[in-house]
């Protein structure tokens, strides 16, 4: 019987539910692995996935391995159903990995995504449709800089009109591809998401093992306004009493002007049972003095309260107003209401 839970993952990422036995592309020294999947479907659709537009995912698990990474829920599942079909044989490590830590060791590769994507668009066409790359795992994560699904996929939309396309990604690698991107932009309507939620190098790191620093993220944006590509910050996670400050959020603010952004978005830290197990114990870790506070919201909760999320999305839209950024109210934002409490850092959780 179908498990709804794990439908809507999967459909995400497009995994068919038989998958062929996965060939490894290639291996990393510190074990991480690169493993071929061939998708059933290029893009998944606004019903499958609740978030009202197209979306596409070259990867499966990311590299860059963020503690408190959404998304290692989805490669649990997939992961899980795979082996189910009996197609992991060639990988038995496996099956003795922790998901957090297999989202971050084991890449799903989606080859022939781009070729999947050009018959679907000539069937299809989705003229006027919004595509948006990368809402699961960073489409320019360092397995892109060798395998070019991203690249692939970005030179099929280049030779198509009249979609709204949006990408999503904390890497400068996306540099690589302007040439692509300039195309895009002048044949659909085009906006990039830098992916940064602070700006303090030190803080990004522990949060954030392997991910770019935050001067190489701003640098990227720099380029691509400079291009003339339409492109801002997206600070998401905000994660409570971390990155959520005044003061915090404004530097980034103020990085995010001098950068050239044309919009600065974000939305507060949410977590699934697998990010959860990775993150908890990374929190008690890194951050002991919060790890009690964490562990008794988010060990039954997903997400941070609704006091917490109005309180956040208040404190955007004032610090958009001072920098003079359109205060365009997205989803994870949308509720709003009176600010829970005059303090540098917001009120964690609501409490
Ligand atoms: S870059 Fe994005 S997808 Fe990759 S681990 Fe970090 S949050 Fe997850």
């Amino acid at each position: 019987m179908a498990e709804p839970s794990r439908q809507l993952p999967l459909a995400e990422f497009g995994v068919p539910p038989l998958a062929p036995t996965l060939e490894v592309l290639d291996e990393r020294s510190r074990g991480t692995r690169f493993l071929a999947i061939a998708p059933r479907a290029a893009i998944n659709s606004p019903q499958a996935t609740g978030m009202g537009f197209w979306s596409l995912n070259p990867y499966v698990g990311c590299e860059f391995g963020c503690s408190y990474c959404y998304a290692r829920d989805t490669h649990r599942f997939t992961v899980e159903r795979a082996r189910r079909a009996g197609a992991l044989p060639v990988d038995p490590a496996l099956g003795e990995m922790e998901p957090w830590q297999a989202f971050e060791r084991r890449i799903l590769v989606k080859r022939d995504l781009a070729a999947l994507l050009a018959r679907t668009l000539d069937r299809h066409g989705l003229q006027d449709a919004t595509l948006v790359i990368g809402t699961a795992t960073d489409p320019y994560q360092p397995a892109e800089r060798q395998f070019e699904i991203t690249r692939s996929v970005l030179a099929v939309l280049a030779a198509r009109r009249g979609l709204r396309i949006g990408i999503t990604t904390k890497s400068p690698l996306i540099v690589r591809d302007l040439d692509l991107l300039a195309t895009i932009a002048r044949r659909h309507a085009l906006s990039v998401n830098i992916s940064l939620t602070t700006v303090d190098a030190t803080l990004a790191r522990r949060l954030e093992p392997r991910s770019p620093a935050p001067h190489a993220r701003l640098r990227a944006l720099a380029r691509l306004r400079l291009a003339g590509i339409d492109a801002g910050l997206l600070a998401a996670p905000i994660v409570p009493l971390l990155t959520d400050g005044r003061a915090a959020l404004r530097a980034l603010f103020v990085a995010a002007s001098a950068a050239g952004a044309r919009f600065v978005m974000g939305h507060a830290l949410r977590l699934g049972p697998a990010a959860r197990n990775r993150f908890l114990p990374h929190v008690l870790q890194e951050f002991p003095e919060l790890a009690e506070r964490y562990r008794t919201h988010f060990g039954t909760h997903h997400s941070a309260s609704r006091e917490y999320r109005r309180a956040l999305s208040r404190r955007l839209r004032a610090l958009r107003r001072d920098f003079g950024f359109a205060n365009e109210v997205e989803p994870s934002e949308a509720e709003d209401g009176p600010m829970a409490r005059p303090s540098t850092q917001l009120g964690l959780f609501g409490v």
